[in-house]
């Protein structure tokens, strides 16, 4: 009798986890169907030319977005950039002294 019961509460389980899979598939395929509109509009997005992830305008510098596209950076990549730059010459120092 206990292994029917837990029969039956193992088979709600399981449809209530088919009914999870269900609504996790359409809200899946609504955000593909968001992004791809989003790439329809290109110019939303841009492919850094460092860390080569597609991100927001909002990602990249009014300099950078200006720049050809194959050829902008993020803004942290430009950062990463910018603290190498000024990092090197104080660890070059150190290392003279
Ligand atoms: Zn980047």
């Amino acid at each position: 009798m206990r292994t029917a019961r837990k029969a039956k509460v193992a088979k709600k389980a399981e449809a209530a986890a088919a009914k999870k899979a269900e609504e996790a598939k359409k809200a899946e395929a609504a955000k593909k169907a968001a992004e791809a509109k989003k790439a329809a509009s290109a110019s939303a997005n841009r492919k850094c030319s460092q860390c080569k992830v597609t991100q927001e305008r909002q990602s990249f510098s009014k300099k950078q977005w200006k720049k050809d596209p194959s050829a902008s950076t993020c803004i942290v990549c430009q950062q990463n950039r910018e603290d190498l730059r000024t990092s090197v010459p104080s660890i070059f120092l150190s290392y003279r002294m």
